[in-house]
């Protein structure tokens, strides 16, 4: 066979598992908490002791109606509780609750964008179930269990085989992840496990006539960007010089696997054959009742939906005056973009406050690492040093000079401006003084600016210049232009 007419085509879809942002466990009262002592957040529930029976916590599906919503799936008016069998000692009741054939929802699709182009993922369906516990590795000797994360609501999302490279699954997680933190669905700490990432991949191959699909490898587990990357574009590579080296076998021969990533390695590794799901021997759980979803709970997770960021950012361009990008980069974090709301309910000039946000607040939130939000500057303060700019009662450079005093005190902006000496000098006598003052100072660029020769204009602009140093810049450059020309008669 001939390499030059040899092509290959990507396929891979996610699963996605969010940890929805609850206080407590799916099915008892336990509280969810990262890096508690092991096993002290845990009851006869998530211990599977006899007779702990399962008691559902709402909020958890209340959470994930919430993101389904946002990704245009259908929710199901009525779901119920699957065990879903699994013998390993991290999960005692040796079975998982979760969905199986009815799921919360369906048929969703998302957009993002790659390469300045919008994709669209379908979602395939999106279910609610409980966590296992960890094993620990600490000591080399034995294996310890923890069973604090056991029973932690997830909201496992599985899309269609969309996506066709690791950039476009990159683009796609990430975007993912920006939405599922904004609706305050889940923290989704990336570090604590959060969002876990799991990518199914194979590879298409075209040889001239002949077509040919790769078996399907599942890279269970990553909870980095990072590493979604790396193992797409390790599985692709290796799928494809497998099939080259010995292409005889195809997808439906060769059974389904689970791989591992090894980040110091960047390699994925074999871990075992993917279960099929006979092999879970599903079957409805007893001891929960069906939960339906009734008009009321559909419209109340639908009235607590926050404008979702797509639409955020094209009233932020169209109403407020600003760049798609000046949009884009307030409504990036959600607090920040609340905080400017905020800030124009109370009166200040949208397009001055996002000149505001984009110039100096986003520079002091970058030098401290943090958002806008996280600066600590309430609405009040930031809205009323627009209104201040937006007066003319301070100028540009003032009004970033006060920007950074305000990091520091909780005085109003107002009251720097005065203490600082910073508003600008409103009283014309005052103005017409310092002119009076630089023109008397400097009579060679008096006299090249009223020769009307070709320097006139810098030298006026000089002479500007000046009146501005002697007023510490808070003469409006308008008004001081105007007396300069008055005065010299041009
Ligand atoms: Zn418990």
């Amino acid at each position: 066979m001939s390499a030059p007419t040899l092509t290959t085509r990507p396929l891979i879809g996610l699963e996605i598992h969010v940890q929805l942002a609850t206080r407590t466990k799916l099915f008892c009262g336990c509280r969810v908490e990262f890096g508690a002592e092991p096993n002290s957040r845990v009851c006869p529930m998530c211990l599977g002791l006899p007779g702990a029976l399962p008691v559902l916590n709402r909020e958890a599906l209340t959470l994930a109606m919430r993101l389904a919503m946002a990704l245009n799936c259908k929710i199901a008016r009525f779901t119920k509780w699957d065990r879903k069998s699994y013998f390993y000692p991290d999960l005692p009741k040796n079975y998982q609750i979760s969905q199986y054939d009815l799921p919360l929802a369906e048929n969703g699709s998302f957009e993002f964008t790659c390469d300045g182009e919008t994709r669209t993922v379908r979602i395939r369906r999106a279910h609610v179930e409980e966590d296992a516990g960890k094993n620990l590795h600490d000591n080399p000797a034995i294996t310890q269990v923890d069973l604090n994360r056991t029973g932690t609501p997830l909201l496992e999302i599985v899309t269609e085989p969309d996506l066709h490279s690791a950039e476009e699954a990159y683009a796609f997680c990430t975007k993912l992840h920006k939405l599922a933190t904004y609706l305050g669905v889940t923290e989704g700490v990336m570090q604590k496990g959060q969002m876990r990432f799991e990518p199914n991949i194979n590879v298409v191959i075209s040889d001239g006539d002949a077509e040919f699909a790769t078996p399907i490898c599942e890279v269970k587990n990553l909870n980095s960007f990072r590493a979604i990357r790396g193992a797409i574009d390790y599985e692709i590579q290796r799928q494809t010089e497998a099939w080259q080296k010995d292409h005889h076998y195809t997808a439906n021969e060769q059974p389904k696997e689970n791989r591992g990533w090894d980040d110091e390695k960047n390699a994925t590794v074999f871990q075992r054959g993917k279960e099929e799901a006979q092999d879970y021997r599903y079957f409805p759980d007893p001891d929960l009742v069906p939960v339906v979803i009734d008009d009321e709970w559909l419209s109340a997770v639908k009235a607590d939906m926050p404008e979702l960021p797509a639409a955020r950012r094209a009233r932020l361009v169209s109403e407020c005056g600003l760049s798609a990008k000046d949009a884009a980069q307030i409504v990036a974090d959600r607090a920040t973009a609340d905080l400017f709301d905020a800030a124009i309910q109370r009166g200040a000039d949208p397009k001055l406050l996002g000149k505001h946000f984009i110039s100096f607040w986003a520079k002091h939130a970058n030098k401290r690492e943090s958002t806008i939000a996280e600066l600590g500057i309430d609405a009040a303060r930031i809205a009323e040093l627009a209104i201040l700019a937006g007066d003319g009662k301070i100028n540009a450079t003032a009004a970033a000079a006060i920007a950074e005093k305000m990091l520091e005190s909780t005085d109003r902006p107002s009251a720097i401006a005065k203490a600082e000496g910073l508003e600008q000098i409103q009283d014309t006598a005052a103005i017409e003084a310092l002119v009076d003052e630089a023109i008397a100072g400097n009579p060679k660029a008096v006299e090249i600016a009223k020769s009307g020769g070709k320097k006139w204009e810098k030298s006026l602009g000089f002479l500007q210049g000046q009146v501005m140093q002697k007023s510490r810049g808070t003469a409006p450059p308008k008004l001081v232009r105007e007396l300069l020309q008055k005065k010299l008669g041009l």
